[in-house]
């Protein structure tokens, strides 16, 4: 059922502490940690703690937490010293989205003037 932890699912157990990760910043309703493959000298994932599929099904269905993803990716920015960052959604697996549960990536450190892709 949506909301409801998921067994197959990476980032469930890593709110239930099954998985451990580098946490910098925890809500009642969300949990933030630095990504496992990092993209940019800082690279971090905001997630809710519930289960929903991504972040467009996570705003639908609970539209204060996923404010609260972004409230908490700019903090977290900020925490690193960030005054530029990107915000990445990935939505299917077509567009690179590989775990299953809804999140926003925090990228910054270096120049992001490339493009998008
Ligand atoms: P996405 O491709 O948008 O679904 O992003 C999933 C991200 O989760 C990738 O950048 C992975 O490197 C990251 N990831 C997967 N497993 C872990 C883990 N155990 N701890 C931290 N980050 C992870």
């Amino acid at each position: 059922m949506a909301g409801e932890p998921q067994a197959d699912c990476v980032f469930c157990k890593i709110v239930s502490g099954d998985i451990p990760a580098t946490v910098v910043r925890r809500t009642d309703r969300t949990l933030t940690f630095r990504d496992i493959n990092p993209q940019a000298p800082t690279h971090l994932l905001v997630i809710p703690r519930v289960h929903h599929p991504n972040a467009a099904e996570l705003a639908a269905a609970e539209p204060g937490i996923a404010a609260e993803l972004l409230v908490e990716a700019g903090a977290a920015a900020g925490d690193d010293g960030l005054e530029s960052y990107r915000l990445i959604f990935n939505t299917g697996a077509d567009a690179g989205q590989t775990v299953f549960h809804a999140h926003v990536h925090v990228l910054g450190g270096k120049p992001l003037t490339e493009g998008l892709v």
